[in-house]
């Protein structure tokens, strides 16, 4: 018999095991388990070491633990109020404890005397008796090993554990030897099992190190095929790409981005420097750029991107900023006019003379006789840089020639609108622009890698100079909040300002912005009576935001009373407290984001996380973010408290490839190796002709749909 391909277990209905029959099968399809390799990868949620089992003797009134023990006796009764009860005795050689189950009369069956069965559960005491109520259980059944796999079923599905287990050994059995579509020599080298060791490895495992040694080898080939998917959609698109050479180094008359830096208050720091020069490389070569600009919350992205933007306008091209929301768009426009406003490029139609830079807004709010204005200016090139949302994607909107993109928060952003975004570039026999994407808050190095794949990476590691550091505290009781508006009134009475966010409200952001002033109403008549305090929400028009702003900047409010309208992008240096209402409704990347506004100069900030909340997530969340103000140190804890889910979404890691495989820590080496090795076989064989079974794999297994979501996130 031929080695085994994943295809052809793929190909098989799981009815096909021997004691699969009809219902068997139903059942093993609402776990999303059809064919023979659906089967082989639902792999053991964890393994229980018969060996190392709580003894019962040695338990006390309130572990939670696992046993493994026999039943002895079982009883049937009902108990007050009607509902059944079945009170089993078990055994483990050591103890005894009675287990009781409530409303669960099946469990007599499933548990006559003498089977043996794992319990996991939290041990109480009733009527001076120590006991298990209604804990999982999952039976042995003829699972020997020194190491019981245990399979993430539901009792929904009437799936035992132990039949998995059976189910699962007789198909890798049947199965075989499975084909290896991982060249020997790269195995040799990552000091990978074979494939048919793996499956055995994780599926029975003898020891937890040969059960670790199985989850790399497949965790391993799942990575792969993702970087094989990834790398090979950029090799295509760089094949078929038509760059923009830029011009990064201008004559004087013309240079833009030069000016912009020296007009600043400040000098970049060396690591805004060395991204400047990595974008720069890339602007200036044939292929477009696909970088990915990640950098903690005022560590001056901005800067680095709008030198981006101004890169192509110094070479005769246009820019776009884009934006998810168009509170997030008209936000950025602000900030850009601010900073771009008062720069002069050259007008061919007045020889030797000068026009303002053109800057424009785009959005679904820009009115008809404006957005008129802009798609004309956009058009004729009268437009330099312009800022938007998707607004910028609709057909209608032409550009004369777009040169570079940046797209902040590419959460939002997916593969297509980067498709219409290039098709933009080459209406009229233009070029691909070139694209920077920023992310609000970093995420680990390798879990970029993985999903913004296609994506180059460049890191601003470091702050400016001179920021204090923020004190962030947790208040966990309403007597404590005085502390948080005492010192709001300090710093006000300095001559500095506070912000305010409010609690996030489930519901429209109408109800948001509702909530929001009823809350400026609340603090205006109580706590923060006497000072000036501002309102910001996004259900105000642009013009009363800009108004709002415009005054809080200028020092004609105090205090800042806002929803997560001032997540991104508001810059106010004096700006030194930060207060959050209900904190733990929030997560750690936007409390984050949002204790980015303070901290943002020499001075000393603070920010107050006002929460009562004691749920162990938010306890962990709340001192994370009052331990640390790193970006990616705490985009790690999310990682770890929130899973794959946080980056990936959880609909798409459900529905992806990545069973094993995990972007926490852990996995970090093979994410990297995994890449290498995805370039090193796709140099000189970009479709993986030499390497059929692994092509096919990549295509079964990955897929269109699933690179799709990669790129999108
Ligand atoms: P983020 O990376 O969070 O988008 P910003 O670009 O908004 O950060 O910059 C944060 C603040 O730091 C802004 O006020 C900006 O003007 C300022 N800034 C940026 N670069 C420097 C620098 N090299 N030195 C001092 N301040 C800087
Ligand atoms: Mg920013």
């Amino acid at each position: 018999m031929s080695p085994r391909t994943l295809r052809e277990l793929a190909e098989l209905p799981v009815s096909r095991v021997r004691r699969v029959g009809e219902k068997r099968a139903e059942a093993l399809a609402s776990l999303g388990i059809e064919t023979v390799l659906d089967l082989v990868t639902h792999y053991p949620r964890r393994y229980v070491d018969r060996t190392r089992q709580a003894a019962l003797s040695e338990l006390s009134v309130g572990d939670e633990a696992v046993v493994l023990a026999s039943v002895v006796d079982v009883r049937t009764r009902r108990a007050r109020g009607g509902r059944a009860l079945v009170e089993i005795d078990v055994d483990d050689g050591s103890g005894r404890l009675r287990v009781t189950f409530f409303n669960q009369s099946w469990r007599a069956k499933q548990l006559p005397a003498g089977t043996e069965a794992l319990f996991f559960g939290k041990l109480d005491l009733y009527r001076g008796r120590r006991q298990m109520t209604n804990p999982v259980v999952d039976l042995v059944g003829n699972r020997t090993g020194r190491l019981v796999p245990i399979y993430p079923t539901s009792e929904k599905s009437g799936i035992a554990g132990w039949e998995f287990g059976d189910w699962v050994g007789e198909a890798l059995r049947r199965a075989g030897a499975f084909e290896d579509p991982v060249p020997g020599p790269v195995r040799r080298r990552l000091d990978l099992l074979d494939r048919t060791a793996a499956f055995a490895a994780i599926h029975a495992p003898q020891t937890f190190e040969e059960r670790d040694r199985g989850r790399r080898r497949l965790a391993f080939d799942e990575l792969l095929r993702l970087q094989l998917q990834v790398v090979r959609r950029r090799l295509d698109l760089e094949r078929h790409a038509r760059g923009v050479r830029h011009v990064v180094d201008p004559p004087p008359e013309r240079a833009l981005v030069q000016p912009f830096l020296d007009q600043l208050p400040f000098a970049p720091t060396s690591a805004q420097r060395r991204a400047m020069a990595r974008i720069n490389a890339d602007l200036a070569g044939t292929l477009p750029m696909h970088r990915l600009l990640q950098g903690d919350v005022g560590s001056g992205k901005t800067v680095v991107a709008l030198a981006a933007l101004l890169t192509a306008v110094q070479g005769g091209h246009q820019g776009a900023l884009m934006a998810p929301t168009e509170v997030l768009a008209e936000q950025h426009y602000l900030g850009v006019r601010q900073l771009l406003g008062a720069l002069e490029v050259a007008d061919p139609a007045r020889l030797g003379g000068n026009r303002p830079l053109g800057i424009a807004l785009l959005t679904n709010r820009t009115s008809g006789a404006e957005r008129t204005r802009v798609r004309h200016e956009l058009a004729e090139g009268g437009v330099d840089v312009v800022v938007g949302t998707h607004a910028l994607l609709t057909e209608d909107v032409r550009f004369a020639s777009l040169g570079v993109v940046v797209i902040d928060e590419q959460h939002r952003f997916g593969v297509e609108q980067r498709a219409a975004l290039g098709a933009k570039g080459r209406a009229g026999g233009g070029s691909d622009p070139d694209l920077l994407v920023m992310t609000a808050t970093p995420i680990p190095r390798t879990a970029a890698m993985v999903v913004f794949g296609d994506l180059d990476v460049t890191e601003i590691d470091e702050l400016p100079e001179g920021r204090t550091p923020i004190t962030t505290t947790w208040l966990r009781q309403p007597k404590d909040e005085d502390e948080a508006w005492a010192r709001v009134r300090h710093e006000v009475g300095e001559g500095r300002r506070a912000y305010v966010v409010c609690p996030l409200v489930e519901g429209s952001e109408r109800v948001q912005a509702a909530s929001a002033t009823a809350e400026h109403e609340r603090l205006s008549d109580g706590v923060l009576h006497g000072l000036r305090l501002g309102l910001l929400h996004g259900q105000l028009k642009a013009a009363e935001r800009e108004q709002v702003m415009a005054d809080f900047r200028g020092g004609r409010l105090d205090v800042l009373v806002a929803t997560t309208v001032i997540e991104v992008g508001v810059d106010v240096p004096e700006a030194t407290v930060m207060v959050v209402e209900d904190a733990d409704r929030f997560g750690i990347a936007q409390l984050h984001q949002l204790r980015g506004r303070v901290g943002r100069s020499s001075l000393p900030s603070w920010c107050y996380l006002l929460s009562g909340s004691d749920s162990p997530d938010a306890v962990r969340r709340l001192h994370a973010l009052e331990a640390t103000t790193d970006g990616f140190e705490l985009a790690e804890v999310d990682l770890e408290l929130r899973g794959e889910g946080t980056i990936l979404g959880t609909r798409q890691k459900g529905r992806s490839d990545l069973k094993l495989a995990s972007l926490r820590r852990v996995d970090r080496p093979l994410v990297e190796q995994a890449r290498a090795v995805a370039e090193e076989l796709l140099d000189g064989d970009p479709t993986l002709a030499g390497l059929p079974e692994l092509a096919d794999e990549v295509e079964l297994l990955v897929g269109e749909e699933e690179a799709a979501f990669l790129a999108k996130s």
